[in-house]
């Protein structure tokens, strides 16, 4: 007996899942575990040993974080506040839900931070849940200009029953449109702003933005899901200090921990609401086991200066000089091309953002098609995004970054065969690994 996965997923969705179906063994217990290893053995070399990972949403963890990593940590639900647990004979696990908060805390010089969340989304969902009320309105970044799922009526937004309207956004800025903010908001009369782009290469001018949606009642979330490895070293821009109520992020993005979200805010009556929001409102076990690795990937950032975060940076300059050279249209020439380690390309030339991303990973190189705020709508993502946080930590130099970007050219640009070009890269990811030893 097959069933179809999901029989309402596009052709292309269909087609994939019924060739996957078709390859799949029996199900006893054995056959199942070893369906299982084998596919990820064959990811692990495919992605992790042999890829050249440039996208923006991933990271590894560091190995000090890596090795306080127990699972089984996570199958014991530990609820509620230490001192007053749900459950009994925990208590040392009471440990990481006092660390973890209050290092992140001091990492991004906020009173309150709610570490709980399983995810970004999540954490918007709860934000949303403590802010709003079903029928309110937020305003949101288009999806063009970045704007999450999670910001978006598709998304958690239209959980919570809220209206959202898409913010005045100005391409040629990279920001929310200033002049149109005011009278925008006064129109709209929104109870949440959203800011904090999915692809972000100069920083929100958060004062301005702060200050309008405040003079309309509104408050200001910044979603730094990417930005927070930067932000929390102190980098790109302190979104709390510069006017945001609430900050949100994921922590596997840039910030380079385990899958997970955090909220943080200086208002003890906001953090109150999102610390209900979270628990007992959207989860029951929120996995203490990843409050640990959490702990030590905040502790390495606070020890670290923001020398990750420079790397990522000047990486990301390297890489959009590099592609510039090569003949690719790298967006925000202008303004020295990025001032976070994201890099931007728009490949509406080169038969758009998703058959760019496509041929790229046949040559081993790994990537997400975006969309651009200067695409029309309706348009299908013309732009391709590129973040440096995982190639640094795996020891990618100024050279090897110049490299990568010659085999984009020459398999985007210059029609060479991914296949071949897959070869150089995955030698070039085995001379990095060896120096990096
Ligand atoms: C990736 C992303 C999220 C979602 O993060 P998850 O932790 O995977 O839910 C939310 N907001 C923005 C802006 C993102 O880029």
């Amino acid at each position: 007996m097959t069933l179809e996965t999901a029989p309402w997923a596009s052709p292309t969705a269909r087609d994939r899942m019924a060739r996957v179906a078709s390859q799949l063994g029996a199900p006893t217990p054995e056959a199942v575990a070893g369906t299982v290893q084998r596919a990820l053995r064959a990811h692990a070399r495919q992605y992790d040993t042999e890829g050249i990972v440039l996208y923006a949403g991933t990271n590894v963890m560091s190995s000090a974080a890596r090795a306080v990593t127990d699972p089984q940590v996570g199958e014991r639900p530990s609820m509620g506040w230490p001192g007053e647990k749900y459950q009994s004979g925990l208590d040392h696990l009471d440990v990481l839900e006092v660390l973890a908060p209050s290092l992140m805390c001091r990492l991004l010089g906020a009173r309150f931070a709610e570490v709980r969340s399983h995810s970004a989304t999540m954490a918007n969902l709860a934000v949303y849940t403590a802010l709003a009320e079903p029928g309110d309105t937020i305003a949101v970044l288009p999806e063009r200009a970045g704007g999450h799922t999670s910001h978006h009526a598709v998304g958690a937004p239209g959980v919570r029953g809220l209206r959202v309207v898409d913010l005045p956004y100005d391409a040629g800025a990279l920001d929310v449109d200033l002049a149109e903010l005011g009278p925008f908001l006064e129109r709209e009369r929104p109870r949440l702003v959203v800011i904090g782009a999915s692809l972000l290469l100069f920083p929100h001018d958060v004062a301005a933005i702060a200050e309008r949606a405040h003079a309309a009642g509104a408050l200001l979330l910044y979603d730094a899901s990417h930005m927070a490895g930067l932000v929390a070293a102190g980098r790109f821009q302190r979104p709390l200090a510069e006017g945001a109520d609430v900050l949100t992020f994921s922590t596997y993005k840039s910030f380079g921990g385990p899958p997970g979200g955090v909220v943080a805010t200086d208002d003890p009556a906001i953090a109150e609401r999102v610390s209900a929001a979270v628990f007992p409102g959207l989860t029951a076990n929120y996995d203490a086991a990843r409050l640990a690795p959490l702990a030590v990937t905040a502790a390495e950032i606070l020890a670290d200066d923001g020398a990750y975060a420079d790397r990522c940076t000047a990486a990301a300059r390297t890489l959009a000089e590099a592609l510039e050279r090569e003949g690719f249209a790298v967006a925000g020439a202008a303004r020295g091309y990025t001032a976070s380690h994201h890099v931007a390309l728009d490949v509406a030339g080169l038969g758009g953002g998703r058959a760019a991303m496509d041929r790229l990973a046949a040559a081993g190189i790994y990537l997400s098609a975006i969309g651009l705020p200067w695409q029309a709508p309706g348009e299908p993502d013309r732009g391709l995004r590129l973040g440096t946080q995982e190639v640094v930590r795996r020891g990618f130099g100024a050279d090897d970054l110049r490299r990568t970007a010659a085999l984009m050219g020459d398999v985007l640009l210059r029609g060479a065969a991914p296949g071949p070009i897959r070869k150089t890269a995955v030698h070039l990811r085995r001379e990095i690994a060896h120096r990096a030893g």
